[in-house]
């Protein structure tokens, strides 16, 4: 078992931290006794926002595609005058 380091309590807990300065929440892993930070993790797991992001860039650039496409028609509308 883990035990802190100041108060040799066993047992943990999570806490959101703002650090001063810092542009992103943590997530601080204290003792459940006395409170002392024991890890900081991050706020969001940065692989799963990472996926999100990239499902999204894909949306993005197939709706880009069919702009595309229409621009193309609308200037061989405006070219056959
Ligand atoms: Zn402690």
């Amino acid at each position: 078992m883990a035990k802190c380091g100041h108060c040799n309590h066993i047992g943990t807990k999570i806490t959101e931290i703002s650090p001063t300065g810092g542009r992103y929440k943590m997530m601080a892993i204290c003792c459940s006794g006395c409170s002392a930070i024991l890890g900081v993790t991050e706020y969001m797991n940065s692989g799963a926002l990472l996926k999100q992001l990239e499902g999204k860039v894909q949306a993005v650039e197939s709706q880009l595609g069919i702009i595309e496409m229409v621009i193309q028609q609308v200037k061989s509308i405006l070219t056959r005058r």
